[in-house]
C-alpha cells in the first residue's frame, strides 16, 4: 500500500470530468491495490472521503469512511449515479483535502439514493442520509470537476481553519 499525493485546487485534473471505470477491470490486482491506496491516503490525511481525481486519477471512483455515531460505513463507489434526491435540504460546513485549511457552508439535499459498483464489482443501490448523503454528493462532485466552493451560495461563510476554530467550531455539529 502507498500514500498517494493529493492534487490541490488549481490542478487542472480537479476540473475534468472523470472517465468511467470498465467494470471488468474492478477485480484486477492493479485496481484493488488502487482502492487500498485511496483508503490509506484518505486516512493519512484525516479525510472522510476521497475521489480518484484528488489523487490525479481521472476515474469515477470514490472511497468513504467515518467512525462515530453519525458515521459513514466503509464505502467504495465506482461509476456512481444519483437516482433520487430527497425533498429536504441541509446546510453543513464542508472542507476538502484539495483545498487546504478552508471551510464553507454548503446547502445540499439531505437524502440521496445512489447506484454504483462496489469493490467486488456488484451493482449496489444505496440510500444515504445526513453526513453520508452530503459526503456522497461532495465526492461525486469531484467526478464532475466541481469543488465545494462552486456549490457555496453564501461566500461570506468561507473561513480559514484557524478562524473556524475560534468563531464557528462551537455552532457546527458536523464538518466534512
Ligand atoms: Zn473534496
Amino acid at each position: 500500500m502507498a500514500v498517494l499525493s493529493i492534487a490541490k485546487v488549481g490542478n487542472p485534473i480537479l476540473r475534468q470530468i472523470a472517465n468511467p471505470v470498465d467494470p471488468a477491470s474492478i477485480g484486477s490486482r492493479r485496481f484493488q491495490e488502487f482502492l487500498d491506496d485511496m483508503f490509506e491516503t484518505m486516512v493519512k490525511y484525516e479525510g472522510i472521503g476521497l475521489a480518484a481525481p484528488q489523487v490525479a486519477q481521472s476515474e469515477q471512483v470514490v472511497v468513504m469512511e467515518c467512525e462515530g455515531s453519525d458515521g459513514i460505513p466503509q464505502t467504495v463507489l465506482i461509476n456512481p449515479k444519483i437516482v433520487f434526491y430527497g425533498p429536504t435540504q441541509s446546510e453543513m460546513w464542508e472542507g476538502c483535502l484539495s483545498i487546504d485549511n478552508m471551510r464553507g457552508k454548503v446547502v445540499r439535499p439531505s437524502m440521496v439514493r445512489v447506484q454504483a459498483y462496489d469493490r467486488q464489482g456488484v451493482l449496489q443501490d444505496i440510500e444515504a442520509n445526513g453526513l453520508f448523503a452530503v459526503c456522497i454528493q461532495h465526492e461525486m462532485d469531484h467526478l464532475l470537476g466541481k469543488l465545494f466552493i462552486d456549490r457555496m451560495t453564501d461566500m461570506s461563510t468561507l473561513t480559514q481553519l484557524e478562524e473556524f476554530d475560534v468563531y464557528w467550531k462551537e455552532e457546527s455539529s458536523t464538518v466534512i
